[in-house]
């Protein structure tokens, strides 16, 4: 039976011992480096997290002012990036299929100041890359593919995700499809228009002791669940900033990670290259989510997060965005109605959780 497990933060990634004790050498981070220069074909610049990669992708390629097209459901990090460059978000509505614009979508809303489009493949489901790279070509566009739920996949035709775009952007977040608790990289695949730095500065120190200790913590918090104290210590780590929840991490495009993030995200990527990649999340779309949700407690599921509760997410940035909720109804009506399970529940856990779902499910289920 899963316990009540999930304190508000997630627990998966590498292990306690692994992220506090793991050394990375200079050898580690040159392997790490060559494995990605190999596989996306590009220098890689490593960051502090996914969204300054992508915000030194969308620096490299576009002017300021420049409109750049973004799935209309997505996290405030794609947005931040986006803003932070000096671009225009244009949030375009997706598909209950997968989650993604499509070109069907994208050639109602195309415009000549559209310079762009960021590629999400959202919770691993991944775009018909042919038909979006025909579009491009057609309408002068240049793809930045943003790996974070879909780093290890394959396009349709059969391509590894990354090795398209012009850009290649990695999270290596929490819950992330490579996850080391910190940390990003982008690989600029193309000839850049504007050179930008690459950060430089080593990571601080208390960002680092977060990361490192952010396993640990969560370890302490589910064993202390068992006397109901776990949420109150996991509400006071955060509020004493040990611990940051994930949509909190400061765009910085001065800062490297931490190194052992080379290490850790060397073994991952090495792994899926053996076993191959899952999908990050599965779907499904419901009526009476509360319900549903109440159901799935009960029965002794407990998460109070899945991707996404908002067009743009987490809800406590959703107003700063002023998200065009008329232009994305379906974006809308599914943020209303999906449920997915965070990445650490195993699949044979899950067929309890199914069975609930099932008789609320109104379409659009992934799996
Ligand atoms: C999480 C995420 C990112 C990058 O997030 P960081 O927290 O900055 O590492 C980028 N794109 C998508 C779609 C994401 O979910």
């Amino acid at each position: 039976m899963i316990r009540k497990y999930y304190l508000g933060l997630n627990a998966n990634g590498p292990g306690v011992f692994k992220t506090l004790f793991c050394h990375s050498s200079s050898r580690d981070l040159r392997e790490f480096n060559e494995l990605l220069a190999g596989k996306y074909q590009g220098a890689p610049i490593l960051t502090k997290n996914g969204r300054s990669a992508l915000a030194i992708a969308l620096k490299s390629y576009f002017e300021p002012g420049d409109k750049i097209i973004v799935n209309g459901f997505t996290c405030y990090a794609v947005y931040e990036a986006v803003v932070e460059a000096g671009m225009t978000p244009i949030f375009v509505d997706i598909s209950k299929n997968d989650l993604n614009f499509n070109v069907g979508i994208l050639e109602k809303i195309i415009n000549k100041n559209v310079k762009g489009v960021i590629i999400q493949n959202s919770l691993g489901n991944t775009v018909d890359m042919e038909a979006m790279e025909k579009f491009a070509k057609k309408h002068n566009l240049v793809l930045i593919e943003d790996l974070a739920h879909s780093a290890g996949m394959k396009y349709p035709d059969g391509r590894e995700t990354g090795t398209v775009g012009a850009a290649t952007v990695l999270s290596f977040g929490k819950d992330k499809s490579i996850n080391t608790i910190t940390g990003g990289a982008v690989i600029l695949r193309a000839p850049v228009k504007h050179a930008v730095k690459a950060p430089f500065k080593a990571p601080k120190l208390s960002e680092l002791m977060r990361a490192r200790f952010y396993p640990l913590l969560c370890a302490v918090c589910r064993g202390l669940n068992y006397v109901h104290l776990g949420g109150a210590l996991m509400r006071f780590l955060i509020l004493t900033h040990q611990v940051e929840k994930s949509a909190d991490s400061k765009l910085d495009l001065v800062r490297r990670p931490p190194n052992f993030v080379a290490k850790l995200a060397t073994s991952q990527i090495k792994n899926f290259h053996h076993r191959g990649q899952p999908k990050l999340r599965d779907f499904y779309l419901v009526r009476d989510r509360e319900e549903v949700l109440l159901k799935l407690k009960k029965a002794g599921y407990y998460f109070n997060s899945f991707w996404y509760e908002k067009p743009v997410s987490p809800v406590r940035y959703y107003k700063e965005i002023q998200f065009p909720e008329k232009d994305c109804p379906e974006a809308v009506r599914i943020t209303e109605q999906i449920i997915n399970f965070p990445n650490y529940y195993k699949k044979q856990n899950l067929k309890r959780a199914r069975e609930i779902i099932k008789p609320y499910l109104t379409g659009g289920k992934s799996d």
